[in-house]
């Protein structure tokens, strides 16, 4: 039997309601921001995410899929967005109309160990913002992320983190300082940690391993080495968030897994996730634009992951509204009156399901339950003849006959 590759998922029709859900909410909240939506390719040049993400990633390093094409181009699936949008400002010489705001929905790829919440093709729903310096952008960005998540009704079980990483002037010297604390701590980190402390010392603060949490709690932090400027922003964030009324904590080991972020830097987190309990990641990437051969240009943007919303969304709330009526016929000439109602009541905006093959009126109920029909409408040689159907409420149970010509008024005045 054929089967999905591991770490990739069918959306099963069951489910599709609560994607097109959440995405339509991106689709109006971001949009009440001035967020307009860019559709990236799926597959770009290597290069581009080498440059981008950084090549001493986990990302490039071992989660990207990489193949040569027919003309022997390397290229990669994208293994997030960011990149993606960077090239297309830089391609557009948008930098000469910002602020430049869209947002983005669709599947990313990265080959790492699946599990709860973490697949190999995922699907993130992400924006950026280019243009804006200043933390008013950043606590703007937040505030949208929060006000997401709680029209999508989740608020309430999530913790919007904060954290500074400085900036070149201020991280370099950190860095060094970090690099020498982690070589003292060496034997009680990981192998991983271990390799990672040279190249990427950072991420030893996010490991996720007991054992190095323990031990980089002694470590030093970013925040006690901020150049002024990193540190007045910093400032000037919280006390926007605070105007704003956004609840946030500070979390001065979170880093995030991929090079281009500087400044501020932020996680939305929620309880009932265990491990993977990151829902939207995101922060400032001010030196990027350049890096990729763009004017220097400011940037701030953010990514959740859909699956692990979706992990925490109450289905029932959201499942498919069944359909608006179930057309039961009992006959060969309520069968053909039934083609043509079920086509009349779907003009007018009612959702029909049709029974399109014969069986017992028993039979029939039990499709219209399957159906989540609000109504079930009955018809049969009897009906024909008055001229009228029989309307069933299913939640009530009560059922009333009505006139042919009535029908569409009295099922839209009870939808
Ligand atoms: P994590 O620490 O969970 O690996 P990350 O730092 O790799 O996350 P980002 O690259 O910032 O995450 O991506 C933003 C969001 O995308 C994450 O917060 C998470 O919700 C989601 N995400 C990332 N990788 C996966 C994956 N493999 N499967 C499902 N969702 C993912
Ligand atoms: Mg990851």
């Amino acid at each position: 039997m054929m089967q999905t590759v591991r770490g990739v998922h069918d959306i099963l029709p069951d489910e599709v309601a609560i994607w097109q859900f959440l995405e339509a909410k991106a689709l109006t909240i971001f949009g009440l921001y001035g967020f307009t939506e860019i559709r990236s390719p799926l597959f770009e040049k290597t290069e581009l995410f080498a440059r981008a993400v950084g090549a001493t990633t986990d990302i490039v390093e071992k989660e990207m899929y990489t193949f040569a094409d027919r003309g022997g181009d390397s290229l990669s699936l994208r293994p997030e967005g960011t990149a993606s949008v960077v090239r297309s400002f830089v391609q557009q010489s948008l930098h000469r109309q910002l602020p430049w705001k869209v947002w983005y929905r669709g599947p990313m790829f990265r080959y790492e160990r699946p599990q709860k919440g973490r697949q190999r093709q995922f699907h993130q729903i992400g924006c950026e913002l280019f243009g804006p310096v200043g933390p008013l952008a950043d606590a703007e960005l937040m505030a949208m992320v929060m006000h997401y998540l709680g029209d999508v009704g989740l608020q309430a079980a999530l913790v919007l983190e904060i954290n500074s990483l400085g900036c070149l002037a201020c991280r370099t010297p950190y860095r060094a300082l970090l690099i020498a604390a982690l070589r003292q701590a060496a034997a009680h980190l990981c192998e991983d940690c271990n390799h990672r402390m040279e190249r990427n010392p950072l991420r030893v603060l996010d490991c996720k391993r007991e054992t190095c949490r323990a031990t980089v709690t002694a470590a030093p932090i970013m925040l006690d080495h901020l150049c002024l400027g990193c540190r007045d922003h910093f400032y000037q964030l919280k006390g926007h968030l605070e105007t704003l009324g956004v609840p946030y904590v500070v979390n001065p080991r979170m880093v995030r897994g991929l090079d281009y972020y500087n400044r501020t830097a932020f996680e939305v987190t929620s309880v009932g996730l265990g491990a993977q309990n990151a829902v939207a990641a995101g922060g400032r990437y001010d030196g990027l634009v350049e890096q990729m051969g763009g004017t220097s240009t400011p940037a701030i943007g953010f990514a959740m992951g859909m699956e692990r919303l979706v992990l925490l969304l109450d289905r029932q709330k959201i499942l498919a509204r069944g359909m608006d009526v179930y057309l039961a016929t009992l006959g060969a000439s309520a069968e053909n009156a039934g083609l043509v109602l079920a086509e009349t009541l779907r003009r007018g905006g009612i959702s029909v399901e049709l029974n399109l093959g014969g069986g017992s009126l028993k039979s029939q109920m039990k499709r219209a339950d399957r159906a989540q029909a609000r109504f079930t409408v009955m018809l049969g040689d009897t009906e024909i003849e008055k001229r009228s159907v029989i309307i069933k409420d299913m939640a009530e149970g009560v059922q009333q006959e009505v006139a042919r010509s009535e029908i569409m008024d009295y099922l839209l005045t009870r939808l």
